[in-house]
């Protein structure tokens, strides 16, 4: 019996895949939330989940740890995608990755004058391709989260970030003003395991692609 491990993160992604997994006759042994196990069993003898970091998805499946996962494009982006096969949008955890600022901060005329920008973010890659492509100059400095605090201490002038609702951009006195991309979550496969468990992974892969078309 050829062995199946998926990769998921914790949280929305896990809950939001729950019923892809179901579509593909899938069900978790026990909820990553209540158990502090990282590798949980399934109905199926032959597919087991490890609970990972959201942003260490793409590193367990291009490494073949995993022969699956789910991740953010935001994270993909971020990661560089090599060894991976992206077959699915799977359309959840959607959101967009977006420049915010303090409410007051002339950002286009920034722009316009050429300002060097002081840009705090998780996602440096990102953000250095998204400002070079402007033609922006910018200081990118690297957090690890709670972006929305470093422009009110004086640690930057702007943020790159996830937003949905604006919620929390609002409680901080911060507004969206670019949008640098759509986010949402994709399936990843690593391109070795695909062609070698190839009867394996193809009904799963075509269930989650039925599955977000239905
Ligand atoms: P941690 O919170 O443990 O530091 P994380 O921030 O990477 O990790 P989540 O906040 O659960 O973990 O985000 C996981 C993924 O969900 C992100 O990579 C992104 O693709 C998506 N995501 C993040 N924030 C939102 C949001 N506000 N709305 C929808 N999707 C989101
Ligand atoms: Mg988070």
């Amino acid at each position: 019996m050829t062995q199946i491990t998926l990769a998921l993160s914790k949280g929305r992604i896990f809950d939001e895949t729950l019923p892809l997994l179901a579509a593909a006759g899938i069900e978790p042994a026990e909820s990553p939330e209540s158990s502090r196990k990282l590798i949980i069993g399934t109905n199926r003898a032959d597919v087991r989940l490890i609970i990972v970091r959201a942003s260490d998805v793409p590193t367990y499946v291009q490494h073949g740890a995993a022969d699956l996962g789910i991740a953010g494009k935001d994270v993909l982006v971020e990661h560089g995608g090599e060894g991976l096969y992206q077959p699915v949008d799977l359309n959840i955890a959607r959101c967009r990755m977006m420049v915010a600022t303090p409410v007051g901060f002339d950002y286009a005329a920034a722009v316009r004058r050429g300002a060097r920008l002081r840009v705090a973010t998780k996602y440096v890659h990102t953000a250095r391709v998204h400002f070079a492509g402007k033609g922006v100059h910018v200081d990118l400095i690297k957090l690890y989260g709670s972006m929305e605090l470093a422009p009110l201490v004086g640690l930057a002038d702007v943020i790159v970030d996830l937003v949905s609702t604006g919620g929390t951009l609002k409680a901080n006195n911060l507004v969206a003003v670019e949008e640098i991309m759509p986010i949402s979550s994709r399936l990843v496969v690593n391109q070795a395991a695909l062609k070698l468990k190839q009867a394996a992974l193809r009904p799963i892969i075509d269930a989650f692609r039925d599955a977000v078309q239905a």
